[in-house]
């Protein structure tokens, strides 16, 4: 099976992605299923899976969630996650029954809040991946997170962080079967390029700002 587990869409302000656009760009590249992250938001995750009439198809209802200790993604939660405390929200994840993930850790950026702010040790008995793989991050912070993950022994992930339609499917996991069952037993696979993420972001930056 072949995820793109970090997208966004017109639910965040710095994405112009149409949630029919999104999906149709997966079906297009052959994934078989995505999942729908906006910032603080499940509402464009929703918006995608409403659009989904194959049943091969999976669209996952997540959201990145900014807490006050960095970025985590929430996969399989039906509700949004309300407080932005990092302990509080890993419960509410919990407590849906979701998957969470810690987006992007040590990401090079002008905003402190993009890299997460303490040991992932401290946290690795209350998270199930990684994202070890973030198309828009600078090589040094993969590779730092790849590293760190294989170091505890925590699931990697990938995932484009898509925000424009050209930017899906950079980064992709791979695994068989389930994807649930696959990141608790640490077996998927991961790949994907950072080739367009200075442009990416830059377009975010002015996307969220000027319009
Ligand atoms: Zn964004
Ligand atoms: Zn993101």
């Amino acid at each position: 099976m072949k995820y793109d587990l970090h997208t966004h869409t017109m639910y965040s302000k710095c994405s112009n992605l149409k949630p029919e656009i999104l999906l149709k760009l997966a079906k297009k590249k052959n994934f078989d299923g995505i999942a729908v992250t906006d910032h603080n938001t499940i509402q464009g995750s929703l918006a995608v899976g409403k659009l989904n009439t194959d049943k091969n198809f999976e669209v996952i209802t997540g959201s990145e969630i900014e807490t006050n200790q960095g970025s985590i993604l929430a996969y399989y939660i039906n509700e949004e996650i309300k407080s932005k405390d990092l302990m509080e929200a890993l419960d509410e994840i919990k407590d849906q029954d979701g998957l969470v993930a810690i987006a992007h850790p040590f990401r090079t950026s002008l905003h402190m809040r993009h890299r997460f702010q303490i040991p992932i040790k401290e946290v690795k008995g209350k998270i199930d991946a990684i994202e070890a793989i973030n198309s828009r991050n600078l090589p040094g912070n993969n590779w730092k997170a790849i590293k760190t993950a294989d170091e505890l022994g925590i699931t990697k992930i990938a995932g484009s962080d898509t925000h424009f339609a050209f930017e899906f499917g950079h980064a992709y996991t791979l695994f068989e079967d389930n994807l649930r069952k696959a990141i608790k037993q640490n077996k998927t696979e991961i790949h994907g390029t950072i080739l367009f993420g200075p442009i990416s972001g830059l377009m975010s930056y002015f996307r969220a700002r000027l319009l």
